[in-house]
């Protein structure tokens, strides 16, 4: 099961704002079945309950390349150096007061992912290696 949470959506088209569940965190090695949309740039589909208008929102999400020892962090508005370095900082943070974490964190390499096609590559290598 991914990892959700529940926040509220204004709807583009009709304005009604709606509560919705959207995915934060997703293990690769245990939800194969949103590696499409992920690839796509669609993991986080919702719709308008009144007017049905159907929405991708752009969100950051975090990607645990379980078993490899990867953590990407996907946020397509993190072009720039300061912005990565913020999710950097905060994966640091998180990881620090917990003590099987900052075991965790010390073997794994983190990466913060902005463009989908680099993003795609990581998941299509992911993929070729342990046939999912
Ligand atoms: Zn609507």
């Amino acid at each position: 099961m991914p990892g959700t949470s529940t926040i509220d959506v204004k709807c583009v088209k009709c304005k009604n704002v709606f509560e919705a569940v959207v995915i934060d965190h997703i293990d690769l090695s245990e939800d194969a079945d949103l590696i499409r949309n992920l690839k796509a740039g669609k993991a986080n589909r919702v719709q308008c309950p009144k007017c049905r208008k159907v929405m991708y929102l752009d969100r950051s999400l975090v990607i645990n390349f379980e078993p490899q020892s990867l953590i990407v962090v996907y946020d397509s508005k993190a072009k720039s150096k300061a912005k990565k370095e913020v999710h950097r900082r905060e994966f640091e943070s998180v990881t620090a007061f917990n003590e099987t974490l900052s075991e965790l964190a010390g073997e794994t390499e983190f990466q913060v992912v902005s463009d989908l096609p680099t993003l795609k590559k990581l998941i299509d290598e992911y993929a070729k290696m342990y046939v999912i």
